[in-house]
C-alpha cells in the first residue's frame, strides 16, 4: 500500500528525518512508536504531504508521491498529492473537528468539498460511518457537547467517509482521559478486524500489543528497529528499545 525510502526532512537546517524507511502493507496495523522528539508525527505529515518532504521516495499504491532522479528530487503535481491525501486521511491527538458545526457536517464536509460527493450521499455515508463508531444518535451535536472520546470517534468517522485506504493515526488517545482511552481502543480493533489498513503512532503500548500487527521503533530520525509486537516486546532487545519500551509499559 505504501513504501516510504529513504525519507529525509530538516527544519531550519535541523535534521528531523534522516533517511526513514518503511512499508505498510494491505490490511496491516502498522504502530510507529519512539521517544518524544523522534520524529514520529513529521514522519505522519510528511507521508500525506501536509509537509514537504525533502528527499527519499514515497510510494502509494504504485502512484510516485516523490521520488529522486539521480540528484533532483521531484514531487508529484499537487492534484495527484491533493487524491493520494483523500485516500490517507488522517486522525489526530486533539480531534480538530469544525467546533461550528455539527457532528454529521463534519463527518459530510471532506466528502462534499474534496470528493464531490452530492450532499444526500455524503450525508447518507455520514451517517453509515457515525453509526460503525457508535455516534449516530450524536449526530445533531456540536463538538462540545461530546466527551473527548465521543470527539475521537467522530473524528474517525470522518476519516472513514473518504472510503480510505488508509488511516494515519497520531496519538488518538493521548489527549483523553483515562476512563475514554477504551472506548476509541475499541472503535480501532473493530475497524482492524474489519481490515483496514492503519499506520498508527501511540505511546500507548497497550494499544500495541492489542492490535498492532507490526512495530516499528523510532528515534533519531531513523526506523531502529522494525517487526512484530512480540520481536520489539521482547526483553532480549537491544538497550534502548527494551528501556524505552520498560519505560512506556
Ligand atoms: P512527540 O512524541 O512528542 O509527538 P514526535 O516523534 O512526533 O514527538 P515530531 O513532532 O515529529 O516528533 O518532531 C521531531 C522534531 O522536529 C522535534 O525536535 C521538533 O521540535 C521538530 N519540529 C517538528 N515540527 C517542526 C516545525 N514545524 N518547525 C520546526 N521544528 C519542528
Ligand atoms: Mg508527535
Amino acid at each position: 500500500v505504501l513504501s516510504v525510502r529513504q525519507l529525509r526532512k530538516s527544519y531550519a537546517g535541523n535534521p528531523v528525518l534522516k533517511s526513514v524507511d518503511l512499508s505498510v502493507h494491505q490490511g496491516e496495523i502498522a504502530c510507529l512508536i519512539g521517544p518524544s522528539g523522534a520524529g514520529k508525527s513529521t514522519i505522519l505529515r510528511c507521508i500525506n504531504f501536509l509537509e514537504k518532504p525533502e528527499a527519499g521516495e514515497i510510494t502509494f499504491f504504485g502512484e510516485r508521491l516523490c521520488s529522486e532522479d539521480g540528484n533532483v528530487f521531484h514531487t508529484a503535481p499537487e492534484r495527484a498529492l491533493q487524491a493520494a491525501r483523500a485516500r490517507m486521511p488522517m486522525v489526530f491527538q486533539h480531534f480538530n473537528l469544525f467546533s461550528h458545526r455539527t457532528v454529521i457536517e463534519n463527518v459530510m464536509e471532506g466528502q462534499i468539498v474534496v470528493l464531490r460527493r452530492h450532499k444526500d450521499e455524503a450525508r447518507e455515508r455520514a451517517r453509515t460511518c457515525l453509526a460503525r463508531v457508535g455516534m449516530l444518535d450524536r449526530a445533531e451535536f456540536y463538538p462540545d457537547q461530546l466527551s473527548g472520546g465521543q470527539k475521537q470517534r467522530v473524528a474517525i468517522a470522518r476519516a472513514l467517509a473518504m472510503s480510505p485506504a488508509l488511516i494515519l493515526f497520531d496519538e488518538p488517545t493521548s489527549a483523553l482521559d483515562p476512563g475514554l482511552v477504551q472506548e476509541v481502543q475499541s472503535v480501532m480493533r473493530d475497524l482492524s478486524a474489519e481490515g483496514m489498513t492503519m499506520l498508527i503512532v501511540t505511546h500507548d503500548m497497550r494499544l500495541v500489543k492489542s492490535i498492532a500487527t507490526t512495530v516499528h521503533f523510532c528515534a533519531d530520525g531513523h526506523i531502529l528497529e522494525s517487526g512484530s509486537p512480540a520481536l520489539l516486546l521482547h526483553k532480549t532487545n537491544p538497550g534502548r528499545i527494551r528501556t524505552f519500551m520498560a519505560a512506556a509499559a
